[in-house]
């Protein structure tokens, strides 16, 4: 008898169903000029108009009528695809002034653009793992997945170094011999819980033990620093990072990823990396979207500011009603529930209830115990949509008995 593939797939679901991390889609269309509204499909075929609480399109830049109208001319120009990979024919001289655009917003000497953040960090850490001999990646223990398999692929040895932790990450590496190559991988801002790394700090020790810097911008580009070149431009050290890595996916507003770094290292990437090389180039319509995007946001410092004054408002909103915000220094919203069940339970009353989008984060993506709900408020989110948001989840709170805590204001840094 042939093998049962069919049955072999059933019985794989079968654990993701019975581990309570089956995943369903909410069916969304976006209604373009009136974000963060959205029109979802419902299973029974009715349709329902919502407000989206979710999004990683953190400032709105999916809609801006510029970006729009930049991704409308390069299609009336050039047309739909690049129509190669990179080497073959799919070079566009919008992705050329894209990668110089990205090399100046991170003060580095060059930029490569790959399909996604996903691969970008998949391609460029397992790549440098490859090139540097006997090469150890040492790894914060929250890094995302992307990382992770790029630090598989890379088949070197790895050391996972406590979150955020950096008297750890110095006990690691002061074990290692000088000579051998070792490259610190972090993250700015971590997306589950908001919180934000000590990256000048991370540097310092990493630089007195001769490692390269691998630094994980997806959450703050666009979002930090005064042309939005992330949490290391903020914080004054974009210097001390060798290498950035970036998408163009969330506050950018289109697709697509990239790293950031001196000419060497990007060019070896760039002739080595598999998942860079042999693959059709992004499409020269989002690059030009992106371009715009990126170019907006670096001249302009007002939506950065709204955002901040949005998340701020939300944080102080909920915590007044002693609703469990979780402590988050950066623009994401984390509200613990604690319950798989109630917290999809929540998520799905706030949605059929009030035409609240919110998808509730449960395990595997954190850990058991901590189930949330995490907000993302942008800046075209108004009072009026935060004061209804915590009008609902005050009376699903009361009405599913959970805890409620009395905690201070929490800060919002700048
Ligand atoms: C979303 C994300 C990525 C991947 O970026 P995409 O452009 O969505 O593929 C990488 N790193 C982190 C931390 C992310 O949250």
């Amino acid at each position: 008898m042939s093998f049962d593939y069919q049955a072999a797939f059933t019985k794989a679901l079968g654990a993701v169903h019975s581990e309570g991390r089956y995943r369903v889609f909410a069916d969304l269309e976006r209604v373009r000029g009136r974000f963060p509204a959205a029109v979802i499909h419902k299973d029974d075929g009715t349709t329902e108009e919502v407000t989206v609480w979710c999004s990683n399109d953190y400032l709105g830049m999916g809609q801006n009528e510029e970006v729009l109208d930049a991704m409308k001319a390069a299609t009336d120009h050039v047309g739909a695809g690049a129509g190669g990979t990179r080497n073959i024919a799919g070079t566009t001289h919008y992705h050329v002034r894209l990668e110089e655009e990205l090399a100046s917003l991170h003060q580095k000497e060059a930029a490569l653009l790959f399909t996604s953040g996903y691969i970008a960090n998949e391609a460029t850490l397992s790549t440098l793992a490859k090139l540097l001999p006997n090469c150890v990646i040492l790894s914060d223990e929250l890094n995302h997945a992307s990382m992770i398999q790029g630090i598989k692929g890379g088949r070197c040895a790895k050391l996972i170094w406590r979150h955020n932790d950096v008297e750890h990450l110095e006990e690691l590496l002061s074990a290692l011999p000088v000579s051998q190559p070792k490259i610190v991988a972090f993250e700015s801002v971590y997306s589950m819980d908001g919180d934000i790394a000590p990256i000048e700090e991370i540097c310092r020790i990493a630089k007195k033990y001769g490692a390269l810097t691998y630094l994980d911008e997806v959450h703050g580009v666009g979002l930090y620093g005064e042309h939005g070149g992330g949490v290391a431009e903020r914080d004054g050290v974009l210097d001390m990072v060798d290498c950035i890595e970036g998408t163009l996916g969330k506050a950018i507003g289109v697709m697509g990823g990239y790293i950031a770094g001196s000419a060497e290292l990007v060019d070896a990437v760039r002739s080595y990396a598999s998942s860079f090389i042999f693959t059709t180039a992004l499409s020269p319509v989002l690059v030009a979207g992106a371009l715009k995007s990126v170019q907006l946001l670096k001249a302009g410092q007002d939506l950065r500011a709204r955002h901040q004054d949005r998340a701020a408002k939300l944080k102080a909103a909920l915590a007044e009603q002693g609703l469990p915000v979780m402590e988050s220094e950066s623009h994401i919203v984390p509200l613990m529930v604690g319950d798989p069940v109630h917290c999809k339970g929540i998520s799905d009353r706030l949605l059929n209830d009030f035409g609240i989008y919110v998808q509730p984060i449960n395990y595997p993506t954190v850990p058991k115990g901590t189930e949330r709900l995490r907000f993302s408020p942008s800046p075209l989110h108004t009072d009026e949509h935060i004061a209804y948001l915590v009008h609902a989840l005050d009376a699903l709170w009361t009405e599913c008995k959970l805890a409620r805590e009395e905690q201070p204001a929490p800060q919002v840094v700048a």
